[in-house]
């Protein structure tokens, strides 16, 4: 009883004004659009480098020299981007990033997808991400991304999010003869290879064989110029078909695919839009790959952070790889990416004097990991402490997370591998009820203090010239000194 109360006082809904209320529900209409529009990190990218341009946001590329208050964008690969507030401190003094995924969990076509079987065409997958494969069947599923042709061409594809487009589905066995399937373990129910997608039943009249299979790929060669060898070279990925929603009768909460962890993505480019002539130069980076733990080339295990920094540095005629090095050990980050809200059907598996809950906030998550903190960042006390008293001067609404009760499972997020290069960083996002689900549901307040909370650190995190933070500020550049 007194923790329900505890919680009622720290709930952001009973902690705003109207004012601030009426602008929580216009920045989640925006949420919910982009959520609709953008299911794949590819479409992420494009969604956000043009809301920079619109934004008059340079392309870095173009620019020879670094100024401070330049807003610049920049891509990579087609999968990563970033956006940059440059601030009017040298760069070497460090950056203030937030950093947030684009990719989600889904499935992903094979090389050779196409075969046919009892009079169907499907399409085979490899699953991406962290699933639980009974979640992926008897649902409309749509078809997002890209086929390369052998001379470059590039086709992108999107079937199923129109209105009248048609879908791909993966059936499930009916009940009648689920006997044996419903003994079975939930990992076991849905074998992996058998998340083959419906994608056609018509023949091709004047063939014998594999007629149906036939006439899909005469299909696609008419509508898309795509041969059955292009899907090697080709990243299509199957999605939920279906639009962001908002959830319960008072329209507080948003239910949609892929929130993990486009959630951060997005409130952290509405907040980098905003951030003006910054002391220290702000970086909104948006990174692929974190689900299948952050491996290739657009993932944040490679060179990325610091081959921006790099191109940075260079434009701005610090040509000094030691520089490199600085700017990066010196910098301040948010790993933006979400955590579990307690979920009342599974009170078991939370511990809630140190979960996250809907409503309460932006989650700072000092660690993660699973079995004793493995591979977890574990944030420095000191770098908490800062933020802490940034959020409370800046009335951002925030809470303590953890990933669930201890020993129960785990997980990690890129705050690692920023930790890395030596720079403080915490893991900072919104509260998630069933994460990795096809349907994710967040409350619109958090969305909102999240928003919230990575504006006023790309603004202000390790300023000089606020005057209620002289102190703090000056013990925090001891402690970097002393490091260095
Ligand atoms: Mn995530
Ligand atoms: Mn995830």
């Amino acid at each position: 009883m007194t923790d329900s109360k505890e919680r009622l006082k720290r709930n952001v809904w009973m902690r705003i004004n109207d004012e601030e209320l009426t602008q929580v529900y216009e920045f989640n209409q925006g949420y919910i659009d982009f959520l609709s529009r953008v299911k794949t990190e590819r479409e992420a990218v494009d969604y956000i480098v043009n809301t920079a341009r619109q934004n008059n946001f340079t392309d870095l590329d173009t620019v020879t020299e670094i100024k401070p208050g330049q807003k610049l964008v920049f891509s990579h690969k087609g999968k990563t981007c970033g956006l940059l507030v440059i601030g009017t401190r040298p760069l070497e003094e460090g950056l203030n990033m937030v950093v947030s995924h684009i990719d989600s969990p889904r499935l992903d076509l094979k090389a050779h997808p196409v075969y046919e079987a009892d009079g169907i065409v499907l399409l085979k997958t490899h699953y991406y991400g962290g699933i639980k494969k009974y979640h992926w069947v008897s649902m409309p599923l749509a078809l997002h991304g890209v086929v390369v042709k052998k001379d470059g061409k590039k086709i992108d594809i999107s079937i199923g999010e129109k209105e009248d487009d048609p879908v791909f589905t993966i059936a499930d066995l009916l009940p009648h003869l689920g006997k044996e399937q419903m003994e079975k373990k939930a990992s076991e129910v849905i074998n992996a290879e058998s998340l083959n997608a419906m994608a056609g039943t018509l023949p091709m009249k004047d063939q014998d064989s594999e007629n149906i299979k036939k006439y899909f790929m005469q299909l696609l060669k008419d509508n898309y110029d795509i041969d059955e060898d292009d899907f090697t070279s080709a990243e299509l990925e199957l999605v939920p078909a279906y639009a962001a929603r908002e959830i319960g009768i008072d329209r507080s909460m948003v239910g949609a695919y892929g929130q993990d962890d486009r959630v951060c993505a997005y409130t952290s480019l509405q907040a980098i839009l905003e951030v003006e002539k910054p002391e220290r130069t702000a970086l909104c980076l948006f990174v692929d790959k974190e689900e299948i733990g952050s491996t290739g080339n657009t993932g944040l295990q490679s060179l990325l952070l610091e081959n921006i920094v790099a191109d940075l540095l260079y434009k701005a005629g610090q040509q000094n790889y030691f520089m490199v090095r600085q700017c990066l050990r010196n910098s301040f980050a948010l790993s933006a990416d979400v955590n579990a809200a307690v979920d009342p059907n599974y009170p078991d598996v939370f511990e809630k004097m140190n979960c996250s809950f809907l409503s309460q906030g932006v989650v700072l998550t000092k660690y993660t990991g699973s079995r004793g903190k493995s591979e977890s960042n574990d944030a420095n006390p000191e770098f908490l402490g800062a933020i802490r008293n940034l959020f409370d001067n800046h009335e951002v609404v925030w809470q303590v997370g953890e990933l669930g009760k201890v020993d129960l499972g785990g997980g990690g997020t890129v705050a690692r591998y920023m930790a890395y290069f030596g720079m403080e960083v915490v893991d900072c996002g919104v509260a998630v009820m069933g994460m990795h689900s096809p349907f994710e549901v967040v409350s619109k307040a958090d969305v909102y203090m999240t928003y919230k909370a990575y504006k006023a650190f790309m603004q202000e995190f390790g300023n000089t010239t606020v005057a209620d933070k002289t102190t703090k500020t000056t013990r925090k550049r001891t402690t970097r000194k002393k490091q260095q």
